[in-house]
């Protein structure tokens, strides 16, 4: 039967797991083998215990649970050409060649390193003995799909990541909590979000959370929007609101592309507005916790699909990362989905903010 490895890597993202079974289960009902890879990268280079045969229970009881079952890691090794020959050596031995990954921007990368650098690794190993002539002529290629986790919403190409609507939902629920408190007292919140480079979880959690004022990396604020957003704010309570709500992510920058910090617009609010300002960071709560209704199914699906892809790949098939756009699965050129995500940062960094939102919701679907 075709064997099938399935990994998780990078940060963990509620939903995960959902796509972990359902991969497992479309490879299963489809005949082939399953083998769950611990740790991500790292247990393909350690091999041994870190690549385990998992069966259709193995998958059971974790459709509904954050984090993932199966582990994640930030792996040194796997950036090293050494590590990868590992990972490839311990591959073969098992007679695997398809792989799919559940990961960031980061682990989707080092995936497209690792398919395109396969074929050579044959040759390396069959040259130094350590596999085969005939065992590395039999997997000439790595068959892979990539599906996108990871709570920030920050890859170009799909609407939503696996885990960006939990942490969305979770964060709306925080802002609620904190609205009340706020109110009671009449207070000032800032609350920082997570998001790296994508102010996506900011700004949705602002709009649903009915927040007065969002800094966003995507729209830096002009000169003197410190003023304006304290004016924002007194208007907001002269007007009868009792509380303010200040929602701040990770990566707001200034137009020189300084970083805002949370910490900052509370000083700043408590300095014009002459009140104290409370600053609340939301930290792993937002990443942790269980996946929503929506990244359980849209997960499976996407489980599913990657599945199918990687078991109907052959030798010459391009590597893809899976997404969803619209009310439909979409496959992505790996690498180009990779490389325009970079790309956006570096266009906010010089400026040119209408080119990197155009950049983010451009179709290249392929
Ligand atoms: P994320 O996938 O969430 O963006 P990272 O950027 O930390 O997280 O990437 C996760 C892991 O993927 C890294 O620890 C490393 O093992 C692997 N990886 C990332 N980039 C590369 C690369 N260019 N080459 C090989 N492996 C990589």
């Amino acid at each position: 039967p075709v064997r099938i490895a399935v990994l998780t890597s990078g940060g963990d993202a509620p939903g995960m797991n959902a796509a972990v079974r359902g991969v497992t289960r479309t490879a299963m009902s489809r005949g082939a083998e399953v083998f769950a890879v611990y740790e991500g990268y790292q247990g393909l280079v350690d091999g041994g215990d870190g690549i385990r045969r998992f069966t259709w229970n193995d998958a059971g009881n974790i459709l509904g649970k954050g984090g993932t079952a199966i582990g994640t890691f930030r792996s040194k090794d796997f950036r090293t050409h050494e590590g990868r020959v590992e990972a490839a050596k311990n591959l073969v031995e098992r007679g695997i060649d398809r792989l799919v990954v559940i990961g960031g921007d980061g682990s989707l990368s080092g995936l497209d390193v690792f398919r395109t650098e396969w074929p050579t690794i044959m040759e390396e190993l069959a040259d130094a003995g350590r596999i085969s002539a005939e065992m590395a002529a039999g997997h000439p290629a790595l068959m892979i799909a990539g599906l996108v986790g990871s709570i920030d919403n920050d890859l170009v190409g799909t609407d939503s990541t696996i885990g960006a609507d939990s942490a969305l939902h979770r964060i709306v629920d925080a802002i609620d909590a904190i609205t009340a408190t706020a109110a009671s007292h009449q207070r000032c919140f800032v609350i920082e979000v997570m998001g790296r480079h994508c102010g996506y979880l900011a700004l949705m959690s602002a709009i649903a959370g009915g927040a007065d004022y969002v800094l966003i990396p995507e729209l830096p604020p002009a000169e003197g929007w410190e003023e304006q957003m304290c004016a924002e704010l007194r208007r907001g309570r002269a007007a009868g609101r009792r509380e303010s709500i200040v929602v701040v992510a990770e990566g707001a920058q200034d137009r020189n592309g300084d970083p805002i910090t949370s910490e900052y617009v509370r000083a700043t609010i408590s300095r014009i507005n002459n009140e104290e300002a409370r600053l609340t960071n939301l930290g792993h709560v937002q990443r942790g916790g269980k996946p929503s209704a929506y990244d359980r199914w849209a997960s499976t699906w996407l489980g599913y699909s990657a599945a199918l892809e990687a078991l109907t790949a052959t030798p010459a098939t391009e590597g893809v990362v899976l997404g969803i756009r619209g009310s439909g699965i979409v496959r992505l050129p790996l690498a180009e989905a990779v490389a325009r995500t970079r790309r956006v940062p570096e266009l906010i960094a010089a400026g040119d903010y209408e080119a990197a939102m155009g950049l983010r919701n451009e179709d290249f679907t392929d």
